[in-house]
């Protein structure tokens, strides 16, 4: 085997490139997955106007092509295959992707979060017919037609507001009658013409799974314990995200609900040299920008561990 690494990178978000861009700079010659679908949840966003030093925004997407050049430019050694197992048992560490495994003497995580599911049979069956996670993806697909957005947080007020622009009318079903989303987005969900609020209900089940394409929902509401039928032609759901920690499992220390735990103030995980950044650790701030700042404390202190562990 090739001698170890000093720093294997694994995930391709803001976190990913920021810590590779840091660790490239400190001669560490990092070696990063950036997985087959790279870029993280800035792939699936449309414009983005809180990060800093954009003053227009930015389109998700771009920013992320932008990190990514900046990476390369310090001569990040990449890989566009996804991590299948690592083994942080024993030092250097093991990596493995597309069947082939690496030794690293340090290594940061940086695997980010996924869209959470409501978890019913026919949401699953119908993924891709009418359910989605992403707007921006698929919301050329609902021109004119009917929308409905599950969730109640941020998220779920940008992907309203996306689809109102392209569909005929966009329903927001809400399990409470207030929602979490910041002031500002909430505002502009209230002030949408297209976009309709329906409060202290869940989806209860997707129709129609015998035609094979979304043509309604069943919902409950929670008050009164009614259900009603409505028509739509697409379902989004923006209830949240679960971090990408299955590989780590066992091997890591892990919060209750499943984000890495960290030393309070650093990266620094449960098994020395191995350093958490962005979303897989983070179920409070989750943005782009703090996402990139623990990718930063994250390639200083792996710098600093390989220092003392020479
Ligand atoms: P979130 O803030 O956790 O909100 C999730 C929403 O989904 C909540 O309203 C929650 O209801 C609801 N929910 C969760 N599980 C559900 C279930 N099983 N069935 C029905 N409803 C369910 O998640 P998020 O909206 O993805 O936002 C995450 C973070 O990213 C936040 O910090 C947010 O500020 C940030 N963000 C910012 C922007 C922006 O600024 N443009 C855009 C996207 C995200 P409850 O309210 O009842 O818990």
């Amino acid at each position: 085997m090739p001698i170890p690494r000093k720093v294997i990178v694994i995930g391709s978000g803001p976190a990913g490139y920021t810590a590779a861009i840091y660790a490239a700079r400190a001669n560490l010659s990092p070696l990063m997955f950036i997985g087959t679908q790279w870029g993280g949840q800035l792939m699936l966003t449309t414009m983005v106007e809180n990060y800093p030093g954009f003053v227009d925004g930015i389109m998700g997407p771009e920013l992320m092509e932008i990190f990514r050049k900046q990476a390369e430019r310090f001569d990040t050694e990449i890989i566009g295959e996804d991590v299948t197992a690592v083994d942080l048992s024993r030092r250097p560490f093991r990596v493995t992707a597309a069947g082939q495994t690496y030794e690293a003497l340090s290594v940061i995580i940086a695997t980010g979060a996924s869209s959470k599911l409501l978890g019913l049979e026919s949401e699953k069956k119908l993924m891709g017919r009418g359910v989605s996670t992403c707007a921006t993806c698929d919301g050329f697909f609902f021109k004119d037609k009917n929308i409905m957005v599950v969730g109640g947080g941020d998220s779920a007020m940008e992907e309203a507001l996306y689809l109102a622009r392209l569909g005929r009318k966009v329903e927001v079903v809400h399990r409470r009658d207030t929602l979490r989303a910041s002031k500002i987005m909430q505002e502009r969900g209230f002030k949408n013409p297209k976009i309709e609020f329906i409060w202290n209900s869940t989806v209860e089940d997707v129709l129609d799974v015998s035609k094979g394409v979304v043509t309604g929902v069943r919902l409950r509401n929670l008050k009164t314990g009614g259900v009603t039928e409505r028509l739509v032609d697409g379902l989004f759901i923006a209830i949240g995200h679960q971090p990408n920690t299955q590989l780590f499992k066992g091997q890591l220390e892990l919060l209750p609900n499943e984000y890495i735990k960290v030393v309070p103030g650093t990266t620094q995980t449960s098994v020395p040299g191995v350093f958490a950044a962005g979303d897989v650790q983070d179920h409070t701030y989750r943005q782009a920008v703090t996402a990139a700042g623990t990718g930063c404390m994250a390639a200083l202190e792996a710098e600093r561990y390989l220092e003392a562990h020479a």
